[in-house]
């Protein structure tokens, strides 16, 4: 088949074949794959990111269960619980190492704006204070369903970069 340039490609190619532009293919996988790297910092690590993943709630059905342990592998720092000034400064390096394009999804009071320990000398006000983040998932601890919710309002943020969610 010889397309001219600005020949409308044939009904039957059209029907059949599906062009976008390539980063909106890239977001697809992106989106169906994410690799989550956890930043268990308190209860809510074991609270909401185990309960998350073990077998009652099972992250695995979304893909999402396999959490790195390096930066290197992953594209999705989860911050979960609470975050001292003496452990700010390895979160910050382990975002930095992560490669673009990345995420950060803060899980509980803790990570969102300090929590119960928000007044404490030595208590960072939220991650938010250190790197971008993406997704909130409110609670102390939040329920593994919330923590599910908050990789899924990443997922559709990912699909559809220009959309901001609530
Ligand atoms: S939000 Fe609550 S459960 Fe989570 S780390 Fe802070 S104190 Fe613990």
């Amino acid at each position: 088949m010889d397309l001219k340039n600005n020949e409308p490609a044939p009904s039957e190619l059209n029907r059949l074949v599906h062009l976008a532009p390539l980063e909106k293919v890239l977001n697809i996988a992106r989106a169906h794959s994410l690799w989550p790297m956890q930043f268990g910092l308190a209860c809510c690590a074991i609270e909401a990111l185990m309960g998350t993943n073990g077998p009652r709630y099972d992250l695995s059905r979304f893909g999402y269960e396999v959490m790195r342990t390096s930066p290197r592998q992953a594209d999705v720092m989860v911050v979960a619980g609470t975050i001292t000034y003496k452990a700010a400064p390895f979160i910050l390096r382990l975002w930095e190492q992560m490669s673009e394009p990345k995420w950060c999804i803060a899980v509980g009071s803790c990570a969102i704006s300090g929590g119960p320990f928000v007044d404490s000398y030595y208590v960072v006000p939220g991650a938010k204070e250190l790197i971008p983040v993406d997704v909130y998932v409110p609670g102390c601890p939040p329920r593994p369903d919330a923590v599910i919710d908050g990789f899924l309002r990443l997922k559709n943020k990912v699909l559809n970069p220009k959309v901001v969610e609530g």
